[in-house]
């Protein structure tokens, strides 16, 4: 099998997009995908100053790696945050990982540990970890971000996670997410800042080939509260029956929810008669007041 682009030896069959390539191709193949879609998206606009928060993981190690290649290019500043949850055996290896990715990158990491707050993840109830866990990550990003004067937050979710994530909430009858989990999720308040997915349209295979291809550090290891997911065993079998499945659904789902937002917005104005928000020319109240007033 020889590399599409450059007639080396290929490192992977990438079946989604029917292409081989060899490690060095496939570097940068990935990032045009991520470029490309950044651009697409809006997912980062000039001068903004990003905080990409890494586990450790390959995913977010991967977002780390892929924004620094591309920050000059696009105008941004990126700097890392790691969380140290205070899991034993396995929050100072990712600690460690996380330190190591971001000497090698050349990128400033800041980090927060839960235990200043005065607990820890395994004090929390078995049962409730990682819904507290989430709690804490989306809080303690959050703050961070804001009090250091950050533009926008940067995770590594994947389409993977926006795809488990779709049909987990879509069959408990939760639509109310759907809007935040975009590409991009503009702030509605001052104290909540942007969020951002730059690997929205990514897997985590194409994630682990990057970090692979480049010799990024990473944590193979899960964490040991990590649940078996079956929903993910799912999308994969999907994926492995029709090659493109998940890409083209989380593009499709993004486009459907901007357009919605859009016309959202697009329908929004005020009454001609009283200027309250409506949707058309006359309020239904004004409507009523001229059909009824005496
Ligand atoms: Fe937190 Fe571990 Fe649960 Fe992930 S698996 S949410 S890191 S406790
Ligand atoms: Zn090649």
């Amino acid at each position: 099998m020889k590399c599409r682009r450059c007639g080396r030896k290929a490192i992977e069959k990438l079946k989604a997009y029917g292409i081989a390539l060899c490690s060095e191709c496939y570097i940068g193949f990935y990032e045009e995908l991520v470029e490309r879609s950044i651009r697409r998206f809006r997912v980062i606009k000039r001068g903004e100053r990003v905080l990409a928060c890494i586990s450790g993981g390959k995913d977010s190690s991967a977002m780390l790696g892929v924004l620094v290649a591309l920050s000059e290019r696009l105008g941004f500043e990126v700097e890392a945050l790691h969380i140290d949850l205070g899991i034993k055996g396995y929050s100072d290896k990712s600690r460690e990982i996380s330190k190591k990715l971001c000497e090698m990158l050349g990128v400033e990491m800041n980090l927060v540990s839960l235990e200043e707050f005065g607990f820890t993840i395994d004090g929390v109830e078995r049962r409730k970890v990682c819904s507290a866990c989430g709690t804490v990550k989306r809080y303690l990003m959050n703050r961070y971000a804001r009090l250091n004067g950050f533009s926008v937050i940067a995770t590594g979710h994947t389409s993977e996670d926006v795809i488990t994530f779709f049909f987990k909430n879509w069959l408990s009858g939760n639509f109310s997410w759907s809007e935040k989990f975009l590409p991009r999720t503009e702030s509605f308040d001052e104290k909540i800042v942007t969020r951002i997915r730059p690997l929205y349209d990514r897997s985590e295979k194409e994630n682990m080939l990057y970090v692979l291809c480049r010799k990024l550090p990473f944590l193979a290891e899960s964490c040991p509260y990590a649940p078996q997911d079956e929903w993910k065993e799912i999308v994969y079998y999907i994926e492995g029956r029709k090659p493109g499945f998940k890409r083209n659904f989380v593009l499709n789902l993004a486009k459907y929810l901007l357009e919605r937002e859009e016309k959202r917005k697009e329908s929004y104005g005020y009454c001609k008669l009283c200027g309250e928000v409506t949707t058309s020319d006359v309020c239904a109240f004004c409507k009523l007041v001229e059909k009824y007033k005496k």
